[in-house]
């Protein structure tokens, strides 16, 4: 096959439209704290936000600003803040760059948005520790800080098939947030609100699922680093009618891609599976190497993250709990691996990327075998890479390089 030479990456329109929902989403918890108009909740990533949303909550995620940190290549300087009062430096670095932000009273948000002096306030602090227990953690900080309730679900973890107690277990839970959040808010649990929060929710996921299933096209209109920006919305606006108009907007625009054969990676040549956490701070240089190889990072367990197939209105609390169950960080790696070879086939991988991410034992599924049983089981090649989410001197991008450029030469041969 002849050499493509690598040509700059065409833009995502919809690009635009996402920047101002993120920046509305961050001016209207400003305005909410420093008004007073409406009850704020922080929230964990994978948590009840549909619940809190009825309950006439904004809800904020903690999470979101640990990786606008990482992106802006902040969070090194905030990490060793946090080690100072005891916060492990192996411990997850978004809590350690969030909590060292906060005592250094700063964040990226008043430098990307004027006006905005600080993270928004919480009202009550609501963690699911269905991703790890870092975010109990991290939100029990805020909650002697803020002195504000802190309530929670704990969800099983490991787990191989889903089963009824699972489910009973956490819908319950969930069900038993309800009379704290009704005393925090001051607002009465309204079953039918639930329902339609849950269908906007179940619509956004459905939507970002065909996002990114667009990337099974050959060549992918979309990939890996294109992934993790634009599922902004996702996360912190699920349950709106604006996350639902975005994805629309993005889907249209993608699938134009794919009928004009517009390519995320020029001359695409391989496709690859990132599995694992981003890093956050290289995204950028990361995406050009995989641009200058011709080579398109096209799946990803960690943007799949966000697709929630078990909502179901009619059925609230129960399509939740399973929802927020069966999501890969919660499974057993039997179930795991059995996710990936589907991922395989799906989107017509040439190899896996693993990343070994130094602070999130969590979301990494390199240490225990994996890579190796995949190998074994259905012949597919991998890498495992060093680095972390948030914490750069975890780090080392020659080496990286190396190991790609070799993994890539490989797949060439
Ligand atoms: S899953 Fe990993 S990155 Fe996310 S909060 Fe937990 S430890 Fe941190």
């Amino acid at each position: 096959m002849p050499e493509v030479k690598a040509s700059k990456p065409p833009k995502i329109k919809a690009a635009a439209k996402m920047k101002q929902i993120m920046s509305d989403h961050f001016y209207e918890l400003d305005k909410a704290m420093k008004s007073k108009t409406q009850k704020i909740a922080w929230c964990t990533s994978v948590g009840p936000a549909e619940l809190l949303r009825s309950m006439g909550f904004l809800v904020y995620f903690p999470e979101n600003h640990g990786a606008i940190l990482g992106a802006t290549r902040q969070a090194t300087d905030f990490i060793p803040i946090a080690n100072s009062i005891g916060y492990s430096p192996e411990i997850c670095s978004y809590l350690t760059s969030d909590v060292g932000a906060y005592l250094k009273k700063k964040t990226p948000l008043s430098q990307v948005y004027p006006g905005i002096e600080s993270v928004p306030k919480p009202d009550i602090l609501v963690f699911n520790t269905n991703q790890c227990r870092d975010v109990q953690d991290w939100f029990s900080f805020y909650a002697r800080e803020f002195k504000v309730p802190i309530i929670g679900i704990e969800t099983h973890r490991g787990v191989g098939e889903v089963q009824a107690a699972h489910i009973k277990s956490v819908a319950d839970q969930m069900q038993g947030l309800v009379p704290k959040l009704e005393e925090i808010s001051g607002q009465k649990f309204d079953l039918g609100e639930l329902k339609r929060v849950v269908g906007l929710s179940l619509e956004c996921s459905q939507l970002w699922r065909k996002v990114l299933e667009t990337a099974s096209a050959v060549p992918s209109p979309i990939n890996f680093f294109d992934g993790t920006i634009h599922m902004g919305p996702a996360v912190v606006m699920r349950g709106t009618q604006v996350a639902v108009d975005y994805y629309k907007e993005l889907l249209a625009e993608l699938e134009e891609r794919v009928k004009n054969k517009v390519a995320a990676v020029a001359g695409e040549k391989h496709r690859l599976y990132w599995d694992g956490m981003p890093i956050w701070g290289k995204l950028r240089p990361m995406a050009e190497l995989f641009n200058s190889l011709n080579t398109c990072v096209v799946a990803s367990t960690y943007c799949n993250s966000w697709i929630f197939d078990d909502f179901d209105p009619g059925d609230p609390f129960n399509s939740m709990a399973r929802a927020y169950v069966q999501l890969f960080i919660v499974r057993s790696d039997e179930a795991k691996e059995k996710y990936i070879e589907d991922m395989v086939k799906k989107f017509k991988l040439d190899g896996i990327i693993f990343h070994d991410c130094k602070t999130c034992p969590n979301n990494t599924n390199a240490r225990y075998g994996m890579p190796q049983r995949l190998q074994k089981r259905f012949g597919i090649p991998n890498i495992v890479v060093a680095g972390d989410l948030n914490d750069l001197r975890c780090y080392s991008e020659e080496q990286t390089k190396t190991v790609i450029e070799a993994f890539v030469e490989q797949l060439n041969k």
